[in-house]
């Protein structure tokens, strides 16, 4: 029978038939196991058929395919990744961050070429990504930003500044003081992308057992509820999720954004708006915001992050809940024509963040494990990289990929509570208070601004 998830993202909800699994039979074995069914897991297992096409993969996922932050983001698919600009900033590790940038702008034409390729509807647009000024001196601060990436070699073409007149027939809040456009960027339906990811990977004998959460992993067994699989490698793809794994409650920090999406608008509330080429928006605000023009017209914001006492996980975000109804809050005051429309969907997802707030892929061919992640809330399209990365590695293949600086860069664990608790409250409150301050004097925070730089890395 088909399930409804409206209560999990708009995007699941708006997948027609999506049926309540069967709990499958475990397998005594498997050469290459997965944890985890989200972008991460999905793209990994397709790398690693697409190199070895013979390997028996098995995926175990705890809910289903797409329940984690690929079925609930923002759908940015964006060649940018989080932490790319600590590798910029120092001379040593410089060289090897282009590299990694140049990957990453590949890496959103590749998830285009994929989902084309196997025929997944993913409503992918590379409309490019906006980031408006929404006060005079953001104006300044992205236009030093663009020359920033100028100086490091990236061209007028990859990231250029729009004056008001300009920015403004691209969206109509950046008319007044101007925006920065990236071309590299697309906006598409993640759990499109994820489930037709998953039905590729079931047609190529990949096994993908839903409702199977693993409880331990260890060298070569993973471990359930309902049994043991013995497993030649074991590749961990659970991100925001890792603390309910044994032993790992620290690695990765569970946060929470939230997303809002409204019943189609007509066509005169988009020339209000703007957005004709389904580019995606954000401005330079700390607590950020991601919208989109969905392929049906909805228009889709995210924003804000939330953390629970002990890295708890809460499995849905009611619409009702004070933080997703903020951001809706932040649409309609960012464009009042929403006022006269209906905001259908709320709906909040995990992102995992690591110690030093930038991703990981590693694997250890002696006890056969492995795992990506720690993207904070860009990972649309890095956990793609991550996926060709860790193949390449599981692989033992010599390649460029093995060579980029995700490769190893593991973080220290987070503190223990309630120091995790009360250092991301605080982080939340200074961030708050700074975006507060600059929004009521136009001018930029000196105090609590860098505070917030600083602490949130
Ligand atoms: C609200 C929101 C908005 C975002 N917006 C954007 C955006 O616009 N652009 C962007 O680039 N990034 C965005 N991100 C981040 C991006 O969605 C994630 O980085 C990316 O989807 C991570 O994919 P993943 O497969 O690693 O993790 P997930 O998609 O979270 O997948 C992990 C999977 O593991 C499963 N699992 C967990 N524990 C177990 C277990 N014990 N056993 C078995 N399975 C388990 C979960 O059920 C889940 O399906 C956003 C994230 C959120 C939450």
């Amino acid at each position: 029978m088909a399930h409804s998830y409206s209560d999990v993202s708009f995007w699941l909800d708006s997948i027609d038939g999506i049926r309540e699994p069967d709990v499958p039979e475990l397998p005594a074995e498997t050469d290459t196991a997965i944890i985890g069914a989200g972008l991460t897991g999905m793209w990994t297992a397709y790398y690693l058929k697409q190199k070895d096409p013979g390997l028996d993969i098995t995926v175990f996922e705890a809910e289903i395919v797409g329940y984690g932050a690929s079925g609930r983001n923002g759908g940015w698919c964006m060649g940018e990744a989080y932490g790319l600009n600590t590798y910029l900033a120092n001379a040593s590790t410089r060289e090897a961050g282009m590299r990694l940038y140049r990957e990453m702008f590949n890496t959103v034409d590749e998830v285009g070429r994929v989902s084309q390729g196997e025929g997944i509807d993913c409503h992918y647009a590379k409309g490019g990504q906006l980031t408006v000024a929404q006060l005079p001196f953001h104006a300044e601060q992205i236009k030093q930003g663009v020359a920033y990436k100028h100086s490091l070699g990236f061209t007028e073409n990859e990231y250029r500044w729009l004056e008001p007149e300009e920015a403004g027939e691209r969206i109509s809040t950046a008319g007044k003081h101007g925006a920065a456009f990236a071309r590299h960027c697309a906006a598409i339906q993640p759990a499109r992308l994820v489930r037709g990811l998953a039905e590729v990977l079931r047609a190529k004998g990949v096994k993908i057992l839903e409702r199977t959460p693993a409880t331990k992993l260890a060298s070569r067994v993973v471990t359930t509820a309902r049994g043991s699989v013995r497993a030649r490698r074991v590749l961990r793809a659970t991100e925001g999720y890792t603390a309910s794994i044994a032993g790992l409650k620290r690695n990765i920090m569970p946060l929470y954004s939230m997303v809002t999406a409204t019943e189609p608008l007509p066509e005169d509330a988009w020339a209000e708006i703007g957005l004709a080429e389904r580019e995606v928006f954000g401005d330079p605000r700390r607590l950020v915001i991601y919208g989109q023009r969905t392929l049906d017209n909805r228009f889709v914001l995210g924003g804000r992050a939330n953390y629970y006492f002990g890295s708890r996980r809460r499995p849905t975000i009611p619409p009702t809940d004070a933080n997703v109804e903020r951001v809706a809050k932040i649409a309609r005051d960012l464009f009042p024509v929403l006022k006269d429309f209906q905001t259908t969907h709320g709906w909040g997802g995990l992102m995992g963040v690591p110690r030093h707030w930038r991703p990981c892929v590693t694997y250890d061919s002696t006890s056969g494990m492995g795992w990506a992640g720690g993207y904070v809330g860009e990972g649309v399209a890095a956990t793609n990289l991550a996926g060709r990365i860790l193949s390449d590695l599981v692989l033992d293949r010599e390649t460029e990929l093995v060579r980029l600086p995700w490769v190893n860069d593991e973080a220290r664990r987070w503190e223990i509570e309630p120091l995790r608790w009360i250092g991301s409250r605080g982080v939340r409150w200074i961030g708050y208070q700074a975006d507060a301050e600059e929004a009521r004097t136009e001018k930029p925070s000196v105090f609590w601004g860098p505070v917030f730089d600083k602490l949130s890395g």
